[in-house]
C-alpha cells in the first residue's frame, strides 16, 4: 500500500518523547484539546500540570474534574483577576510571571511529562511576558517533557520551535446564533 503523503519516508523517522505543541486558531477547541491530550496521557501513567493564564468567570468543569483523576493532573488556573487594563499592565505581567514560575518549579521537580500553558500565547501576542524566555525553556527543557501552549497569534519564532502546530479555524459557533456558553461546552 503506498505511503500517505504526510508520512515521513522511513530513513527520516525517529522518535522523540518531548514535542513542543502549538494550539491556536480563531476556532473554539484549543484548551479542551490540551485538556484532551492530559487524559490521555495521565491514561499512562504521566504526571501533567497545567497553568492557565487567563482564566474565565466560570468555574470550569476541569477543575473539578482534575482532582478525579489523582495526583497525576494538576490545573492551576493564574488568571483570576487578569485585568487587561492598561493601567494595570504591571499587576498582570506579574500575575503572569507568577504562573510561569509556578511551572518551572513544577517542571524542576521532576516527574512532569507534560506541560500545558494555557492561553500563553495571548500572553506573549500582547506582550505581557518575553518570547526569548519560552525559547530559552523550549531549548533547554527536560527532553521527555511535552510542552503544550495555547491561544491566538503564535510568533513565527514558536512556529518554528514547535514540533506540531494546530490551527483550530471558526466555521460555525453557537454564539453567533446567540447560544449561551453551556455547561461541559465552554466552562
Ligand atoms: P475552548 O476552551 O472551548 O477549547 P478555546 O480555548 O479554543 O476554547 P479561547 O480563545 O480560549 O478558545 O476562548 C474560550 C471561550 O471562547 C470558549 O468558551 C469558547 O466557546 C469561546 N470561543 C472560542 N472561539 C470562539 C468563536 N470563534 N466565537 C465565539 N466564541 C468562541
Ligand atoms: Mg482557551
Amino acid at each position: 500500500m503506498p505511503e500517505s503523503p504526510q508520512q515521513a519516508p522511513p530513513a527520516a523517522r525517529r522518535r522523540k518523547d518531548g514535542l513542543v505543541i502549538l494550539h491556536t486558531g480563531a476556532g473554539k477547541g484549543k484548551t479542551t484539546a490540551a485538556l484532551g491530550l492530559a487524559l490521555r496521557a495521565v491514561g499512562h501513567g504521566m504526571r501533567v500540570c497545567m497553568v492557565q493564564f487567563i482564566k474565565g468567570k466560570w468555574q470550569c468543569g476541569e477543575h473539578h474534574a482534575a482532582p478525579l483523576l489523582g495526583e497525576l493532573f494538576e490545573i492551576h488556573p493564574m488568571g483570576d483577576g487578569f485585568t487587561w487594563d492598561t493601567r494595570d499592565r504591571e499587576a498582570d505581567m506579574r500575575r503572569v510571571r507568577a504562573g510561569w514560575q509556578l511551572a518551572m518549579d513544577k517542571v524542576a521537580a521532576g516527574g512532569c511529562r507534560m506541560l500545558i500553558l494555557d492561553e500563553l500565547l495571548y500572553v506573549l501576542s500582547y506582550d505581557y511576558f518575553p518570547l526569548q524566555e519560552v525559547l530559552d525553556f523550549i531549548a533547554r527543557k527536560p527532553a521527555d517533557l511535552h510542552l503544550v501552549l495555547t491561544g491566538r497569534n503564535p510568533p513565527q519564532a514558536l512556529i518554528d520551535a514547535a514540533d506540531l502546530v494546530t490551527e483550530m479555524v471558526a466555521v460555525k459557533h453557537p454564539y453567533q446564533q446567540g447560544i449561551k456558553a453551556q455547561k461541559g461546552i465552554e466552562f
